[in-house]
């Protein structure tokens, strides 16, 4: 059985020309699937008879099954999918006052290991396909519709964010397909704006993604400077932040060049943008998440070496307080900690937000995700898990 879940729009055109269909009828089929969420073949009764029941026959569109369900006080939902192996990856429904972001997994774990982070402490088990990457925007959208009938016709997944399990970058090909999926009219029509991947910094595949499919991107940064960087997000002692800050610079000036969409009001905040606006479009910038850390990246100092660090990118800051879990070995930095990194970098001419933490009861912020699978690898036990001194 084909799942059809697994094609862009040319690849379902592809497959359906092999069976002698023309192009109009894969457009069809997948705006049933993804505009209308519906998988049964019988139902899409503008197809021909004939090409309805050979798919019945032969391909289905089929996302991961739902472990669990959530839904946190704040409408926050998370949605926990059964990957198979004892294991689970997680997509979580961040609902705000004029968007809704689905925050989707890449893989089943994650083999780079940064310090602060549960799902590196399970190791790397296994890239998600493409049909399990976009199961979970249709299996979200297909439950958000049945949550909220009132809101039928309305977009409510608004905004897509690759900030679940996994990182992006390494499972590139699925994650290329996945956003052409995303962001085509007869697919979710998401403008690339309201696409963001972000990643802990692999500086090959940033350039590919800025040649093949330029959404927006958000660099988990948290250090300003190699020695720190090395020691809680690895990855950095093959791409250190020369090169990657290099990276951010590149990507920036490919998408300035695109024409501003209509459909993304600037927001507010962006009066304030720093004197390198005046090149390209304001909108256009790198997001550089940074996970508060007591006594390890939030000092004055620390942001100090930020600002000169990022001085020559277009960017803002995300500062997430730390979500602890347990034998992390780190502690989410004090409210007045998080207060005073912030106002040194607005001082300094960055426009820096701080993450509200959501879905706290259910276990659904940033890096807590699917908490209760098993760990595989004993990589806890390998490495000791303490922050080397
Ligand atoms: N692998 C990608 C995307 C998934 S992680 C990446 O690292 O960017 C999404 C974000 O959550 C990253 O910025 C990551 O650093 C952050 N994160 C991981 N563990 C966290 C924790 N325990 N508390 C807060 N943020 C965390
Ligand atoms: Fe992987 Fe991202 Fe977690 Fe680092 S923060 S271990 S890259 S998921």
């Amino acid at each position: 059985m084909r799942n059809l879940l697994d094609f862009d729009l040319a690849g379902l055109t592809r497959y359906l020309a092999e069976q002698g269909e023309k192009p109009f009828r894969a457009r069809q089929l997948f705006r049933w699937i993804h505009q209308r969420g519906q998988s049964d073949f019988a139902c899409m009764t503008d197809l021909a008879k004939s090409l309805r029941e050979r798919l019945q026959q032969e391909a289905h569109v089929l996302p991961l099954p739902v472990r669990l369900e959530a839904a946190a006080s704040d409408g926050t939902i998370k949605w926990l999918l059964d990957v198979g192996g004892d294991n689970a990856v997680e997509t979580v429904f961040i609902p705000e006052t004029h968007r809704g972001t689905l925050c989707v997994s890449t893989q089943v774990g994650c083999a780079l290991a940064c310090a602060f982070c549960s799902t590196g402490r399970q190791g790397f088990n296994r890239n998600l396909d493409v049909a399990e990457i976009l199961g979970q925007v249709w299996r979200a959208s297909d439950a958000l519709a049945s949550r909220f009938p009132e809101r039928a016709g309305e977009r409510i997944i608004s905004n897509v964010v690759f900030m679940g399990m996994g990182e992006p970058l390494t499972n590139f090909d699925n994650l290329i397909t996945s956003l052409h999926v995303l962001l085509d009219d007869f697919g979710y029509g998401l403008s690339r704006r309201r696409v963001t991947v972000s990643t802990s910094g692999i500086v090959p595949n940033i350039d590919r993604l800025r040649e093949e499919c330029p959404v927006a991107l958000a660099v988990s940064l948290h250090a300003p400077n190699d020695a720190l960087r090395d020691r809680i997000v690895p990855i950095n002692q093959k791409y250190p932040l020369a090169e990657l800050m290099a990276a951010c610079r590149r990507y920036v000036e490919k998408v300035a060049t695109f024409e501003p969409d209509e459909e993304d009001a600037v927001p507010a905040a962006d009066a304030g943008w720093r004197k390198w606006s005046r090149g390209g479009s304001p909108r256009d910038f790198i997001t550089f998440e940074y996970v508060m850390l007591d006594g390890v990246n939030d000092t004055p100092e620390h942001a100090r070496e930020l600002m000169a660090l990022a001085e020559s990118v277009p960017c803002k800051f995300n500062l997430i307080p730390f979500n602890p879990f347990p034998e992390s070995g780190f502690h989410r930095s004090t409210a007045a900690a998080v207060e005073r990194f912030q106002g040194a970098l607005l001082d300094g001419g960055f426009i820096t937000t701080v993450r509200k933490t959501r879905g706290d009861d259910i276990d659904g912020a940033c890096g807590q995700l699917a908490g209760d699978v098993k760990d595989r690898t004993r990589r806890k036990e390998r490495m000791g898990w303490r922050l080397p001194a």
